[in-house]
C-alpha cells in the first residue's frame, strides 16, 4: 500500500442557545414566554470526490471549523442551524481519530461520507418550558458544544489496474498519456525501483494505474522491488498486459505474450487469475496489419476476447483500450479494507454523568450532568429552581440521597450552588 498522510484539526459548530424572551404588546402587561430554540451546530463531514487525486491540499490548510448555530431570539424565532462543513478527500482515504490511531472510517467509493465531528444542538428557548403550572420560565438550555478533534487522513493507492509486459513494450508511455497526476508516494520502503502510479479519469469515475517493473527481471525470486511491492500489486483488480507488436526490436508478440504469463504464474497464481486487457502497442509502427489480426485470433482462441490496437505514443486507440477497462472494473467490486474490531473507532457516548458523595454531612453532587443543568438554570428564579428540582427527581437523584441517608435540612451543593435538602 503506498500512504499518502495528513493530520487536520476539524471542529464542528457549537449549538445556538435558547432564549428568554416574553411577548411584549400593548395593554398586555404580562406576555407569555416566547424565547425561541437555538440553532444545531454544523457537522464536519469528509466526502470521498473522484476528482481529488492526492493529499496535498491538507498541507496547505489544516484546520477546518463548520458554523455554529444561531441562539433562539424573542417572537419565537429559532436560531438558524450551521452549515455542514463537506471536506473532500480522494477516495481511498483511511480517515483515522489522531488521539487513539483508531480508524473512523475508510471512503473507498465515491460518494462516501464520514462525520468525523457532529455538531451541537441547539438549546430549547423558554417558550419550551411553559406548562399550565409554570408560565413564566425565566430560563433556556444553552446549546451544546461542538466537538472537536485531530484527524489523521491516510490514502491508500490500492492500483485497481496492473500494467503488465516486458521491458521496453511501452508500459511508461502508456502510463503517462493516460493518468491526470501523478500521487506522491509516501512511506515506501521498497528502494530499489519506484512503482509507477497514475490516477486515470474516465467520465465521472476513476482508477489508479501501475506499472508493474520488476516481475520479469526476477521478482518470482524476491529482486526488483520486491515482495512487498509484489504483495500490494496482487490486489490489482485487473490487469492490461502490453505487448509490442511491431516486431521492430525483432520479438515475437504471442511469444512474449505467453512467456510473461507463465512468468506471472510462478510468481503469483493470483495474479495470474485476474482478468487480462491486451493492448497491442506500437501499432504505429506496424506495417502489415495482419500480423495484428493473426495475433488478436491466436489471443481469442486461447480465451483472451478483449484485444486492442493502439499506439501509447500517437494515443491513438488508448481511449477505447480505458474505456474497456474501466467497464471492466466496474464489474469487479473494490474488496474493502477489513477493520478489525479493535481498530474501529468508537465514538464517545455524550451521556451526562455524576458522582454523589458525602464530605462531612455535606451532599457534593458533580460531573458533566451537574455542570450542564447549571447552565439551564437560572437559581435566582423560583420557577427555574422548580424545574430544577424537577429534573434531579426524574434523573433519580433524589431517591439516590435518600438512599445515601440524607436528612432533612442537609446541604446539597452542586459547584458553587448550595441548597438545604427539604422533604
Ligand atoms: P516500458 O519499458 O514498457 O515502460 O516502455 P517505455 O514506455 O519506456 O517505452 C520504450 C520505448 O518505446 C520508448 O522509446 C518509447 O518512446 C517507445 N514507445 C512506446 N510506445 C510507443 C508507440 O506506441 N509507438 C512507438 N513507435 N514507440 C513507442
Ligand atoms: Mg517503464
Amino acid at each position: 500500500m503506498f500512504i499518502d498522510t495528513a493530520k487536520i484539526f476539524v471542529k464542528s459548530g457549537d449549538g445556538g442557545h435558547g432564549a428568554v424572551s416574553f411577548r411584549r404588546e400593548k395593554y398586555v402587561p404580562l406576555g407569555g414566554p416566547d424565547g425561541g430554540d437555538g440553532g444545531r451546530g454544523g457537522d464536519v463531514v469528509m466526502v470521498a470526490d473522484p476528482n481529488m487525486t492526492t493529499l496535498l491540499d491538507f498541507t496547505y490548510k489544516r484546520k477546518y471549523i463548520a458554523e455554529n448555530g444561531v441562539n433562539g431570539a424573542g417572537s419565537k424565532c429559532y436560531g438558524k442551524d450551521g452549515e455542514t462543513l463537506y471536506i473532500k478527500v480522494p477516495m481511498g482515504t483511511i480517515v483515522r481519530d489522531t488521539e487513539t490511531n483508531k480508524i473512523m472510517a475508510d471512503l473507498s467509493h465515491a460518494g462516501d461520507s464520514f462525520v468525523v465531528a457532529r455538531g451541537g444542538k441547539g438549546g430549547k428557548g423558554n417558550a419550551k418550558f411553559a406548562t399550565p403550572t409554570r408560565q413564566a420560565p425565566n430560563f433556556a438550555e444553552p446549546g451544546m458544544p461542538g466537538e472537536e478533534r485531530w484527524i489523521t487522513l491516510e490514502l491508500k493507492l490500492l492500483a485497481d489496474v496492473g500494467l503488465l509486459g516486458f521491458p521496453n513494450v511501452g508500459k511508461s508511455t502508456l502510463l503517462s498519456v493516460v493518468s491526470k497526476a501523478q500521487p506522491k508516494i509516501a512511506n515506501y520502503h521498497f528502494t530499489t525501483l519506484k512503482p509507477n502510479l497514475g490516477v486515470v479519469k474516465v467520465a465521472d469515475t476513476s482508477f489508479v494505474m501501475a506499472d508493474i517493473p520488476g516481475i520479469i527481471e526476477g521478482a518470482a525470486e524476491g529482486v526488483g522491488l520486491g515482495l512487498d511491492f509484489l504483495r500490494h500489486i496482487e490486489r490489482t483488480r485487473i490487469l492490461i498486459h502490453v505487448v509490442d507488436i511491431s516486431g521492430i526490436e525483432g520479438r515475437d508478440p504471442i511469444e512474449d505474450f505467453i512467456k510473461i504469463n507463465e512468468e506471472l504464474r510462478k510468481y503469483s497464481v493470483k495474479l495470474w487469475d485476474r482478468p487480462q486487457i491486451i493492448a497491442a502497442n506500437k501499432s504505429d509502427m506496424l506495417y502489415d496489419d495482419e500480423v495484428f489480426e493473426n495475433f488478436k485470433k491466436k489471443l481469442n482462441e486461447m480465451g483472451y476476447k478483449q484485444v486492442f490496437k493502439i499506439s501509447a505514443a500517437s494515443r491513438q486507440g488508448v481511449d477505447e483500450l480505458i474505456k474497456a477497462a474501466a467497464e471492466l472494473l466496474s464489474t469487479i467490486p473494490v474488496v474493502d479494507l477489513e477493520i478489525k474490531e479493535e481498530d474501529r473507532f468508537v465514538p464517545e457516548e455524550k451521556r451526562f454523568t455524576y458522582t454523589i458523595r458525602e464530605e462531612d454531612g455535606v451532599y457534593v453532587i458533580e460531573g458533566s450532568f451537574v455542570d450542564r443543568l447549571l447552565l439551564t438554570v437560572n437559581v435566582n428564579d423560583p420557577d427555574s429552581l422548580k424545574y430544577f428540582h424537577k429534573v434531579l427527581k426524574n434523573k433519580g437523584i433524589i431517591d439516590e440521597l435518600l438512599e445515601m441517608g440524607i436528612q432533612d435540612g442537609d446541604t446539597v451543593r452542586l459547584n458553587d450552588f448550595e441548597f438545604e435538602f427539604l422533604l
